[in-house]
């Protein structure tokens, strides 16, 4: 069996971490290095390794991802908006192999991309 990623094992809840909500088919923490007064993880429970790697039986999961967004951007109090990031692969700087959305508000965000 293949090794399990960090994220699965905070799912498995056999490693800590600020869950802020989780169900049957994702779950949510906080990111361990904050770049925004709220950065919550949305990840699948089960892993997908990246956003290239999706198929549609993931598709229950993957809308999951959005409401589950949204349920955690209205927790967290972010009514003047957020931002909702995927990085796929070494070009995005993708460090987890275990798909998961950024959940990024709390401050004006400024542009997507550093010029
Ligand atoms: P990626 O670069 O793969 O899109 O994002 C991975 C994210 O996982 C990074 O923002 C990083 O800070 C976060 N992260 C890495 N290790 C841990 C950990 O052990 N716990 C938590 N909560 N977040 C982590």
């Amino acid at each position: 069996m293949a090794e399990k990623t960090l994220f699965e094992k905070i799912v498995a809840r056999e490693i800590p971490a600020d869950i802020v909500y989780q169900d049957d088919l994702v779950t949510a923490f906080r990111d361990i290095n904050p770049q925004a007064p709220t950065h919550v993880l949305i990840v699948t429970n089960e892993p997908i390794p990246t956003a290239a790697d999706v198929e549609p039986q993931h598709e229950p999961a993957l809308g999951r991802l959005f409401t589950v967004a949204r349920k955690v951007a209205e927790q967290e109090g972010l009514e003047n908006g957020y931002r909702l990031i995927v990085n796929c692969k070494d070009d995005a700087h993708q460090e987890v192999y275990h798909l998961h959305v950024h959940l990024l508000g709390g401050r004006p965000l400024g542009p997507l991309l550093a010029r």
